[in-house]
């Protein structure tokens, strides 16, 4: 059988360095040949992203009949434009600050370095072409995986055609991602800007950059960015950063940006960009305020859009819509009952956990007829600037919203030790019980390390592990996830009612003889 045809990849790796070189190797084997399909597949995937590839690997083992496709670089958004960049060139910028922030540590005497974006950027790329060693083609081929690489699209409702290739499926998974939405911008197209999939493969900074949506990738970058030198100007329109989030956390974010220099406009529109002298120049309306801002690069962070272009999904029977992506029910089925979804390209929530969650669960549903749900999951996430914020189940307005009876137990990070210590008293600790139990509904964690101490709450409120037994654990001190048990030592004063406190003072009076 002839090598099926492939197309050019779409997200275009530079510098094109070693890193890059050995990255495509993995990811994107310049001399890959498509295998011979293999007759009926229990298991065909498009899009080899997390969702992707969690679930070909799955059912593989398992010792289903898998092919992956994939149509640009294995690995998807996360190992290559998104988690795994972002997330190393953060540490980078985190270790500037620390150093910015030296005099907090060593009286008067500050440190004079320059962050170096050149090496930071490299290191990334270094670290990014470490990972792609586990979503390696090869590695994948040796798993009993057949991965071809070319864009998927239906030919029916139970065969999926790739380059000269038809792959008839029993069970098929669209796992096809979501990618930057175009900002809707005056003149940006002509002006040229900056997306998830261009951002990483800068090499010098840009002086100045403006960071366009405030949502955690815009809040992430912008405050990296500054980090690394670069003089930051960020714009939302909406009144808040992080709109989902608990207001007295995006109001702890937006002040710490501030106070790094980044120059915050919120509530405000970018309406238009035009070059002049070699500079984009953003007009950024904010009620009646009309300014302009002179940058050298516009990064734009303004939402997702879900892959379902070009898949022929008509032709399957599968139902989707804009910006929702392809309709599937709690099960993770799409219109047509053989055909599944996950990750992005379904679900609201965008996250590699998430994509990672939803895979395994159609491995489950659609392989061995399981009825796992979509609704009974509990998936917390997390916003990484610096201070964290992380989130799991109900925020409080919902609670509100529907009028659900919940009492919340706050700890500040000013009283927590090890932050006191750290230097990182800003934050809290905010956990929600279903009121009269100590039943965990949610919690939001803003603190240097909140997406670690998330966890903890997560598994709590799987296992069922209330409130009051997380105040029975013995933290480590000094922790700063400590301020777990705190909240719950709070909880545990509230069931100390008045009849409780006499009995007990009438108790240690009669211990000690009425003395
Ligand atoms: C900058 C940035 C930072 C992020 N940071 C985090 C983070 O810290 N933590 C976190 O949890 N999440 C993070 N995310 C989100 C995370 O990257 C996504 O939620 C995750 O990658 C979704 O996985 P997926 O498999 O659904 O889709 P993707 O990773 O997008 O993979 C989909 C794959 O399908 C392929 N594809 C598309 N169409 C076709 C077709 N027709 N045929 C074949 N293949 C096709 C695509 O090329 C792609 O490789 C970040 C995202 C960005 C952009």
């Amino acid at each position: 059988m002839s090598p099926t045809p492939r197309d050019t990849p779409l997200v275009a790796l530079l510098p094109d360095d070693p890193y890059d070189r050995e990255l495509l190797a993995q990811v994107r084997p310049p001399e890959w040949i498509n295998p011979p399909p293999a007759g009926r597949y229990n298991l065909v995937v498009l899009g080899g992203g997390t969702a992707g590839l969690v679930a070909a690997t799955g059912a593989a083992a398992l010792g289903a009949r898998v092919a992956l496709v994939e149509k640009d670089l294995l690995g998807g958004d996360c190992l290559n434009v998104g988690c795994v960049p972002s997330k190393a060139l953060l540490r980078a910028a985190s270790f500037y600050a620390d150093i910015g922030h030296a005099t907090r540590f060593t009286g008067d005497t500050q440190p004079a370095v320059d962050a170096n974006f050149t090496a930071a950027m490299e290191r990334m790329r270094r670290l990014r072409a470490q990972l792609g060693r586990d979503d390696s083609a090869r590695r994948l081929r040796d798993r009993g995986i057949d991965v071809f690489l070319g864009a998927a699209a239906f030919v029916d409702r139970r065969r999926v055609a790739v380059g000269g290739a038809t792959l008839a499926f029993e069970k098929a998974l669209i796992a096809t991602g979501s990618r930057a939405a175009r900002p809707d911008i005056d003149g940006i197209e002509a002006a040229g800007y900056l997306t998830n999939e261009t951002v990483f493969n800068l090499t010098e900074w840009p002086r100045r950059l403006l960071v366009v949506g405030g949502g955690p990738l815009g809040c992430e970058l912008a405050q990296a960015f500054c980090r690394l030198g670069c003089a930051v100007t960020i714009a939302s329109h909406e009144p808040y950063f992080l709109p989902g989030e608990e207001r007295d956390a995006a109001e702890i974010l937006a002040h710490a940006l501030r106070r790094e220099g980044i120059d915050v406009r919120l509530n405000t529109d970018v309406r238009s960009v035009v070059v002049e002298a070699g500079e984009k120049r953003a007009r950024l309306v904010n009620y009646d305020q009309d300014v302009t801002v002179a940058v050298d690069e516009i990064l734009a962070g303004a939402g997702r859009v879900p892959h379902v272009e070009g898949l022929n999904l008509e032709a399957a029977g599968v139902d989707y819509d804009l910006p929702q992506g392809v309709r599937v029910n709690d099960f993770l089925q799409t219109t047509n009952p053989r055909v599944y979804a996950a990750g992005d390209v379904a679900l609201d929530s965008k996250y590699t956990h998430a994509a990672d969650a939803s895979a395994r669960l159609v491995v489950q549903n659609a392989l061995f007829r399981g009825r796992r749900r979509l609704s009974s999951l509990t998936i917390p996430w997390c916003t990484y600037t610096d201070p964290e914020i992380a989130h799991v189940g109900i925020y409080v307005r919902n609670a509100r919203d529907q009028g659900f009876p919940m009492k919340t137990f706050t700890v500040p990070m000013s009283d927590v030790d090890r932050a006191v210590l750290d230097g990182e008293p800003e934050g809290f600790v905010k956990i929600h019980v279903r009121d009269g139990t100590d039943t965990i509904l949610g919690a939001t964690i803003v603190a240097r390390h909140a997406g670690e101490m998330i966890n903890e709450i997560s598994l709590a409120m799987v296992a069922g592990i209330g409130l009051r037994t997380l105040a029975q654990v013995i933290h480590c001190y000094p922790t700063q996830a400590a301020a777990i048990r705190q909240a719950g030592d709070a909880y545990n004063r509230t069931r100390l009612t008045p009849t409780l406190k006499a009995l007990s003072r009438r108790w240690l009076a009669w211990s000690r003889g009425g003395r």
